[in-house]
């Protein structure tokens, strides 16, 4: 959904998720609140850096 907001997707699947984001309000709303962040992240000088976010490998299963 966050690449479709940073318009990376496809024409085609584009079109496909602006469809269903007409008949969904749960993903529209999703969609809004995820373009409103990434403006106040913008506006405070962040940039959406993902490296090194994802390099623990998520949830910690290696405590047993
Ligand atoms: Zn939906």
């Amino acid at each position: 959904m966050e690449a479709y907001v940073d318009g990376e997707l496809p024409a085609g699947h584009r079109a496909a998720v602006a469809a269903h984001l007409r008949v969904c309000p749960g993903c529209r709303t999703h969609a809004e609140m995820v373009r409103a962040i990434k403006a106040v992240l913008a506006r405070c000088g962040w940039q959406p850096t993902v490296s090194g976010v994802s390099s623990r490998g998520g949830p910690r299963r290696s405590g047993r």
